[in-house]
């Protein structure tokens, strides 16, 4: 169904956050946006049902870059995420849009310096994202300021709720301000979640986004009966003939994402895995080397891949079907996004032959069923699939490079330490010839040393002048810095 095309611009939205979506390569607002943007900027609580890929992120992101108030220097929006990853994904995503505004959203999570976070919240801090372990933490050690926090998003309530973190959330929302708006976004709508958003929200608006959703028709499901056959080599044969740019294998068990792994490591497949037994630290490089697609195949289970944003996946491969239908749904998410093509193959066993009809019903959409690949495709593929696995494919997400490329952001060697504050960087900045301050992105002001981004590609400029150029009475060392990588 072609719905009727509506504009950023008819939808109010500012001229510095347009642009940035212009830069992200958003051209027209997708359905949930259309429906979720008005209605934020309203200030009305909403209850939406949407899946990753639909656009979500920005449904609420655009309309809190805008609403926030630059100047107030506490928190004014709380963005709730059931994983870590999640969070890491939607931080860049806020920060992308909020771009030009000089929006700061700084992320908490577990596994990461408590320290360091509560550093980052000293800053001036408009959007925080987090997981409610860790936004509990520093509720209960004060270090997260509510006052000013009227607006709360809670992403992915079902997940949320799977992972048991119902309690937390509710807590979470007890110590924000009764005058807030609300929103919840979930994938499917259990009563438990309309309870819980009966008890969060005011009077709210349930928006249904469908189409953009469960059925995706550009995804074609097959499966492979895997009864009499070594799995791994099943899969082994199926990926070299298919020989796929970019592919996720789903396992349902950390045991054997890492068999699989290793298995397929041995076969000179270029892969990597994703679980939740692994360092946070190793999982985010891991997803980082994914999207910049320093390898092709990526094995994981269902909750280190759940909403990870990466583009383009070809194929994704149930090795074994998930054991809750609704995580068939979020795998096969990763496959056919912004029009493109995608395929899901499932390994099952006769005995799982009720199981993939269920699957059916649900999608509405059959799954068909594939011959194993003989022997002898299996040897005449192999050449090409080697061929492709010298070869380093593309990087799958320049959003962010698009956005930075406009920028640079300085080094000045003295901080808070020396006095320097915000206003005396963008005093002296904005005395440059040429330069006005809304060619100045966000500044980050540490004890030694600050930050500043300098938007409008005026940064050689300004690192010129600032070289003869005192701030705060003093000339000061400024260098380029290196780029920000949305990530610790
Ligand atoms: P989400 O549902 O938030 O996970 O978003 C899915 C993907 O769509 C992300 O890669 C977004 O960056 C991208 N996206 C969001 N809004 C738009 C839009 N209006 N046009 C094109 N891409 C978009």
């Amino acid at each position: 169904m072609e719905e009727m095309k509506m504009t950023f611009e008819e939808l109010a939205v500012d001229k510095e956050i347009i642009k940035a979506l212009h830069l992200l390569g958003f051209k027209t607002p997708t359905q949930v946006q259309q429906a979720v943007i008005p209605l934020l900027f309203n200030r009305q609580d909403v209850v939406v049902k949407a899946q990753t890929g639909s656009g979500k992120t920005a449904a609420f992101a655009i309309p809190l870059c805008q609403l926030v108030n630059w100047a107030e220097n506490k928190p004014q929006a709380l963005i709730l995420e059931p994983t870590r990853e999640l969070a890491m994904q939607v931080q860049e995503e806020v920060q992308n849009i909020g771009k030009f505004k000089r929006i700061k959203a700084p992320a908490l999570y577990g596994q990461y310096s408590f320290l360091q976070q509560q550093k980052d919240l000293k800053q001036k801090s408009h959007i925080v994202i987090g997981t409610p372990g860790r936004v509990l933490d520093h509720l209960t050690q004060k270090t997260l300021p509510t006052e000013a926090m009227h607006y709360l998003i809670i992403d992915e309530a079902d997940e949320m709720l799977k992972m048991g973190f119902m309690e937390q959330v509710a807590e979470i929302a007890a110590t924000l301000p009764q005058e807030r708006v609300t929103l919840l976004f979930s994938a499917t709508m259990p009563k438990s979640i309309r309870q819980l958003s009966k008890e969060l929200l005011h009077l709210s608006t349930e928006i249904v986004i469908e189409d953009e959703t469960i059925t995706p028709n550009r995804i074609e499901h097959f499966y492979y009966d895997c009864t009499d056959w070594d799995k791994i080599s099943l899969l082994v044969g199926i990926l070299m003939v298919r020989n796929p740019d970019s592919c996720i294998i789903f396992a349902n068990t950390r045991d054997l994402v890492e068999q699989i792994y290793e298995e397929l490591t041995a076969e000179e497949f270029t892969c990597q895995r994703l679980h939740g037994g692994m360092e946070q630290w190793e999982r985010t490089r891991v997803m980082d080397d994914f999207k910049q697609g320093e390898f092709r195949y990526l094995v994981a289970t269902d909750v280190a891949a759940r909403g990870i944003d990466v583009e383009n996946i070809e194929l994704v491969v149930n090795f074994e079907l998930p054991y809750k239908r609704e995580s068939y749904v979020h795998r096969i998410g990763r496959t056919g996004r912004a029009g493109l093509k995608g395929t899901a193959i499932s390994l099952a066993e006769i005995s799982e032959t009720k199981q993939l009809e269920l699957l059916e019903k649900m999608m509405k959409l059959p799954i068909i069923r594939l011959e194993e690949p003989s022997a002898e495709a299996v040897d005449s593929a192999r050449k090409n699939f080697l061929h492709k696995m010298h070869q380093l494919p593309a990087p799958k997400t320049a959003k962010t490079a698009a956005i930075d490329a406009e920028i640079m952001r300085l080094h000045i060697a003295d901080g808070k330490k020396s006095k320097i504050r915000p206003v005396d960087i963008v005093g002296t900045i904005c005395a440059i010839d040429g330069v006005e301050a809304t060619d100045i992105g966000t500044i980050t002001i540490w004890d030694w040393s600050s930050y500043v981004e300098i938007l409008n590609h005026k940064g050689p400029q300004v690192l010129e002048a600032l070289q003869t150029k005192p701030i705060k009475g003093r000339l000061r060392k400024v260098s380029q810095a290196t780029p920000k990588r949305h990530k610790h």
